[in-house]
């Protein structure tokens, strides 16, 4: 099973890309999760990619194309995979789109959380308490100044892959403000249709 989940930050995404990874037993490729990882390892990319991410801009196509390729090459992804923030722009569809058509490869879902963007600060902001409480370091970019960043990237560059994929007519939608369970039926239910 070859699936993206789109939607803006808070949407859910990523909670719901660990159930159906656990669900179908296919790997979530979070690019966000792996430029983190890479600005914490240190490397040429997450040099480049750090401060974007910290003021809640985009990093580059080429970077993250780039990175998702190199991912899916892995054994674990041969048999399918759950892409959680990618694509984020138009570009980045069309290059998946041609990345997949290399490899004969096709997708079998393209599921949209659709949030009332007025929840989403305070989802973002419990998820931070939440991570404070566990002991765990709170994401650079999860505060209100980079998370206004990250929502008007959402709307100008990222609202357009729902629009290709919708006039493409393989875009399902999801109330992503139901529950948390509610929501992981309703994709379940999307997929099977
Ligand atoms: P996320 O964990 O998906 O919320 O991503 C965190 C940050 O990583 C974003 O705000 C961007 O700065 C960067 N990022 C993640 N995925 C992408 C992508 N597909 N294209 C561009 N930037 C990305």
């Amino acid at each position: 099973m070859k699936l993206i989940l789109l939607g803006p930050p808070g949407a859910g995404k990523g909670t719901q890309a660990t159930r159906l990874m656990e669900k179908h037993g296919i790997p979530q490729l979070s690019t966000g999760d792996m430029l983190r990882a890479a600005v914490k390892a240190g490397t040429s990319v997450g040099l480049q990619a750090k401060a974007v991410m910290e003021t809640g801009g985009l990093v580059s196509d080429q970077i993250v194309v780039g990175i998702i390729a190199d991912r899916m090459e892995e054994p674990d992804a041969k048999k399918g995979f759950i892409l959680d923030g990618f694509p984020r722009t138009v570009a980045q569809a069309q290059a998946l789109d041609e990345m997949l058509a290399k490899k004969g490869m096709k997708l079998d879902g393209i599921v949209e959380l659709k949030v009332d963007e007025n929840a989403l600060l305070a989802r973002i902001e419990k998820r931070a308490a939440e991570t404070l409480a566990a002991g765990e370091a709170v994401r650079a970019d999860d505060n209100p100044e980079a998370f206004k960043k990250r929502l008007q990237a959402y709307r100008e560059q990222t609202a357009p892959v729902s629009a290709y994929y919708g006039s493409k007519g393989t875009l399902k939608q999801v109330d992503g403000m139901a529950s948390i369970d509610d929501v992981s039926k309703a994709i379940d239910r999307a997929l099977a249709k």
